[in-house]
C-alpha cells in the first residue's frame, strides 16, 4: 500500500489556513509551523496562514512563529483548513471561526479522546505527538531544515523529553531523522522545555510545598488560586510543567494540577504514571487527552473538584 501522503490530501487548494488548540503547547505549535514549513516547501506561492492563540516565547526559535496570530473576520476565505493536536471544535477557542471560511477541513491528530468532528480526519492515538503523525505523512527527502525543528520541538513535548510511555521504536526513529537534518536538539529542549523563568519556578515551588496527597499516598494534588496568580501577575504559562514535577513524586500513580481560571473554575491537568486512565477521568468531566496524559476544565470550591476527582480515580485504583 501508498504511504499516506500530505501531497495526497491536497486538491490544488491554494489558500490555506492551519490551526490548533487553545493554550498552545510544543506539539500544537510545532505541528502548526512544521506543516507550514512542509507546504510551502511543497509550493513556495501557496498562502499559508497560522492561527493560534498566544504561544509561549521560547517557541520563537521556530521558523514562522513570528506569523502567528487569532483569526479575524478580515481574514476572510480559505479552500482548505487544518486543525491539528485538538479532538474537538471547542478545543479552537476564538480560532473556530477559520472553519466556518474553508472548502475544506481536514483534521490530524493523535488524542484518543478525538471526537472526528470533522468528515475528514486522521487520527492515530499511538503516535506520541501530532508532530510524530505529521512527520509519517511526510516525505522525508521533503522536510528541511525549518520543518525538522518544528517537528523535532513538537515531539520531544509531547514525550516529556523522550520520557513518557507513549514513546515508541518509531518515535525514536523519527527523531532520529529529525536529528539528522541538523536539528539543534539540545537548544531545543534546553530553551523551550527545560528553561524556566524565575516566577514559573516561583510558582513550581509554591505549588509542590502546598500539595496534598490522598488514596493513601497514590494521587498527589496542588492547586493555584486566582488570588495567587494575581499577586504574581502570572497567566497559564507560567504553571507549564507543575503537574509533570508532582508526577514525579515516588509511590505516586495520579498527578493532579489545578489552576483558578475564573471564580470557582478550575483548569484541571492529569498525569498518570503505570494504571489510571487518565483520559477516562477527563472525558467523565466533559475534557480528553491521552492515558496517561488529559485535562478538563471543573468548576464548584477546590473540596469539591478534588473529591469528584477522586470518585473517578479510585476505582481504577482498585480502592
Ligand atoms: P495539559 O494538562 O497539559 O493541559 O493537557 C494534557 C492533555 O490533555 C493534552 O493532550 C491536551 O490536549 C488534553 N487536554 C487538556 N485539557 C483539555 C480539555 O479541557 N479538553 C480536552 N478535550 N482535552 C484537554
Ligand atoms: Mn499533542
Amino acid at each position: 500500500m501508498e504511504k499516506r501522503r500530505i501531497e495526497h490530501l491536497l486538491g490544488g487548494e491554494r489558500r490555506i489556513c492551519i490551526t490548533g488548540h487553545v493554550r498552545p503547547d510544543g506539539d500544537c505549535v510545532g505541528s502548526c509551523l512544521g506543516l507550514r514549513s512542509y507546504l510551502l516547501t511543497l509550493d513556495a506561492t501557496l498562502k499559508v496562514d497560522v492561527f493560534l492563540e498566544p504561544a509561549p516565547a521560547p517557541f520563537a526559535l521556530l521558523t514562522g512563529f513570528d506569523g502567528i496570530r487569532t483569526y479575524q473576520q478580515e481574514d476572510g476565505e480559505y479552500d482548505l483548513c487544518f486543525v491539528l493536536d485538538a479532538g474537538e471544535r471547542g478545543r479552537l477557542g476564538a480560532n473556530a471561526a477559520c472553519l466556518d471560511h474553508a472548502g475544506r477541513i481536514v483534521c490530524i491528530d493523535h488524542h484518543r479522546t478525538q471526537r472526528s468532528f470533522v468528515p475528514e480526519c486522521i487520527v492515530e492515538p499511538e503516535a506520541s505527538a501530532t508532530c510524530e503523525l505529521l512527520f509519517d505523512l511526510m516525505d522525508e527527502e521533503k522536510i528541511n531544515l525549518e520543518t525538522a525543528e518544528c517537528l523535532y520541538l513538537g515531539i520531544a513535548h509531547d514525550t516529556g523529553v523522550f520520557r513518557h510511555s507513549n514513546v515508541t521504536r518509531h518515535t525514536m526513529e523519527a527523531a532520529g531523522v529529525l536529528i539528522g537534518k541538523g536539528v539543534r536538539h539540545s537548544k531545543i529542549v534546553n530553551d523551550t522545555f527545560f528553561s524556566k523563568t524565575y516566577l514559573q519556578n516561583q510558582l513550581l515551588g509554591r505549588a509542590l510545598v502546598e500539595s496534598i496527597v490522598f488514596c493513601e499516598g497514590q494521587c498527589i494534588v496542588s492547586m493555584v488560586s486566582l488570588k495567587t496568580m494575581e499577586f504574581y501577575r502570572a497567566t497559564h504559562e507560567d504553571l507549564e510543567g507543575i503537574v509533570d514535577q508532582l508526577r514525579l513524586t515516588r509511590g505516586v500513580e495520579v498527578a493532579i494540577f489545578i489552576s483558578e481560571t475564573e471564580f470557582q473554575v478550575y483548569k484541571v491537568s492529569l498525569r498518570s504514571n503505570e494504571k489510571v486512565d487518565v483520559s477516562r477521568v477527563a472525558e467523565y468531566f466533559g475534557g480528553g487527552g491521552h492515558l496517561r496524559a488529559a485535562g478538563c476544565t471543573m468548576t464548584g470550591t477546590f473540596y469539591d473538584v478534588v473529591n469528584n476527582l477522586s470518585e473517578q480515580i479510585a476505582p481504577q485504583l482498585g480502592m
